[in-house]
């Protein structure tokens, strides 16, 4: 179920930003081996222009990382897609956290898809621009100014949890957030050398991983700034 979005005409683009162009996109992707078509169609639908400067507008739908301030990125479409599909492959989660929105890019995908989603963000000024985003696009996204590393307690567990920022090291307080059954795709490794983990917990609160891919992430910090 694709939630409906409101689509201004900035929204719809014309040129390098037209629909064609993300229909380009979503071919490439293909290629490279995203199979979920539901995933493909949410990358179709969301109109990743409106998530950087305009002054990168016209290189949204190229598969790269693109700067948004502060040092961050919004990661490529590929990792977006990537991890999408390993969050939806066990099953369509209800509740779902992420932690660094960044952009909002991801949590826009994945409320396009139709889950409940929460997202927390540690840099006030990126988090009040992804929400004015979520607003524009009419969609409906709980977020939080917060350091994610302890997670949104109140509001677990949830049926699956993605981070996209690398921490050396598995974060306790996420996977103890992780319903029952429930999926958690983050990266994890020292700057060199990241993978893209994908844990699952079983009925007796067992976690099983597996890596998925090799991939290159910003840090997971401590604290929050303005
Ligand atoms: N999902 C984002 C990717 C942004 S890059 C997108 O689609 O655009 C990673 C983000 O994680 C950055 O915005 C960074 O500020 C944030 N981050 C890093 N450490 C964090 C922490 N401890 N808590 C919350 N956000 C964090």
């Amino acid at each position: 179920m694709i939630q409906r979005m409101r689509l201004q005409p900035e929204a719809i683009g014309s040129g390098l930003t037209s629909q064609r162009v993300r229909d380009r996109l979503v071919e490439r992707l293909r290629e490279a081996g995203i199979r979920d078509e539901r995933v493909l169609n949410a990358i179709r639908t969301v109109p990743r222009h409106l998530f950087v400067d305009e002054a990168l507008a016209m290189r949204a739908y190229e598969d790269t990382a693109l700067p948004i301030g502060h040092g961050q990125t919004i990661s490529q479409p590929w990792v977006v897609a990537k991890m999408t599909e390993a969050l939806l492959e066990d099953g369509m989660p209800g509740k779902v956290l992420e932690i660094g929105t960044g952009s909002g890019y991801q949590a826009a995908i994945l409320a396009a898809l139709g889950l409940e989603v929460h997202t927390v963000e540690r840099i006030g000024e990126l988090l009040r621009t992804a929400r004015k985003r979520f607003r524009q696009l009419g969609l409906n996204v709980r977020s939080k100014h917060d350091d994610g590393r302890i997670g949104w307690p109140e509001n677990g567990p949830f049926d699956a949890i993605i981070v996209t920022a690398a921490a050396p090291a598995l974060v306790d307080a996420l996977t103890d957030q992780l319903a029952v059954g429930g999926t958690l795709i983050a990266p994890v490794g020292a700057s060199s050398s990241q993978s893209l983990l994908k844990l699952r917990k079983d009925a007796d609160g067992n976690i099983s991983q597996h890596t998925l891919a090799p991939v290159v992430f910003v840090p997971l910090l401590s604290g929050m700034i303005d």
